[in-house]
């Protein structure tokens, strides 16, 4: 536990930073006035129902709502309270502000300013470019899910080409079926469609909620279709199409299609020896995070120049300690990890 001037910044050990007793973000906490949720992915949605329940508000970007709606997690009107990036709020004597973060779609990090000056960011989860930088904040609290020197990923920008370009070959081979969490498949459907991939995408009925909910936000999603529907089955039957499965569903990959000479993809963040490696002529690991690397973790603290770092243990483990010892002794950056 942080004793600064800024009053208590805490993590608990379900994942809950608390600011000031006030405010629990991304956790429940007892006697909170507020929640907020950074983001859908359920590490950070934990609680979530007993928060609704006690807290008099929950505070999130209007998309993050709308996605934990798609997604089944109803929150009554009368706690919601939107907020836009950039958009400062008060909860008692603190001023908060949603902050863009570059993770999966609606996600942000939360900024906070207590009424002595102080000022606290938590990031949520990030990755760079596309999440904002605060410069000079006294309480920097962060993600750091590799947080580890050797997971860097040289090529991690570099992806939003490689990526494209390699599901545009897979296509001429067959169709292709991506594996991937949740959000990261929002993130993908989006970057494909701004590469100007226009083959039709069929998702089943949570996913292709999820990607009419980023429609109603204005984003361009192109063809979806509901993997139960007629018009996805006419599609399956000529062969041209790119089929969303939840990372898990990657394990009975060779039953998703028999006998066709489907293309297989896992996206995932833990393949660091190149963009992408093929398993055999058709399954490919694909090395896409949503998450910062060690690499682009330092850049960001560097560049934030914050008094001091709290890295997420809760989420982190192991890798968040390794970090903080690094920022301490590399760069004599007042860190720690915490719980
Ligand atoms: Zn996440």
């Amino acid at each position: 536990m942080e004793e600064c001037r800024c009053g208590r910044v805490d993590i608990d050990s379900t994942g809950a930073i608390v600011v000031a007793d006030l405010l629990s973000v991304d956790g429940h906490r007892r006697g909170v006035i507020a929640r907020a949720t950074t983001h859908i992915h359920q590490d950070h949605i934990r609680g979530l129902k007993r928060s609704i329940r006690e807290a008099a508000m929950h505070i999130a970007s209007p998309l993050t709502h709308d996605l934990l709606s798609a997604y089944g997690h109803h929150i009554p009107y009368y706690r919601r309270v939107d907020v836009s990036y950039g958009t400062k709020i008060s909860i008692e004597d603190l001023y908060v502000k949603l902050l863009p973060a570059n993770h999966v779609p609606g996600a942000a990090e939360v900024y906070v300013e207590t009424s002595n000056g102080a000022t606290i960011l938590y990031t949520g989860d990030f990755k760079l470019p596309g999440t904002e930088i605060v410069e000079g904040v006294d309480v920097l609290v962060m993600d750091a899910t590799y947080g580890m020197p050797e997971w860097r990923r040289p090529w991690q920008q570099e992806m939003e080409y490689i990526l494209p370009d390699l599901v545009d070959d897979s296509l001429s081979k067959g169709p292709v079926h991506i594996y991937a969490y949740n959000g990261k498949i929002e993130e993908v459907v989006l970057l494909l469609r701004r590469m100007n991939v226009v083959t039709p995408i069929i998702v089943d009925g949570k996913r292709f909620r999820g990607l009419k909910t980023l429609e109603r936000h204005g984003y361009k999603i192109g063809e979806v279709l509901y993997s139960g529907s007629q018009e996805a089955l006419e599609v399956k039957r000529d062969g041209w199409y790119i089929e969303f499965h939840g990372f898990y569903e990657w394990r009975r990959r060779r039953s998703t299609v028999n006998g066709s000479k489907a293309v297989h993809m896992l996206l995932t963040g833990w393949e660091f020896r190149a963009p992408y490696n093929w398993l055999t002529s058709r399954e490919v690991v694909v090395s896409f995070s949503d998450h910062a690397d060690f690499t682009q973790l330092v850049d960001y603290v560097l560049q934030t120049k914050p008094r001091l770092v709290i890295v997420d243990a809760s989420r982190g483990g192991t890798a968040a300690r390794v970090f903080s010892e690094y920022l301490k002794q590399r760069y004599g950056i007042r860190a720690y990890a915490y719980p």
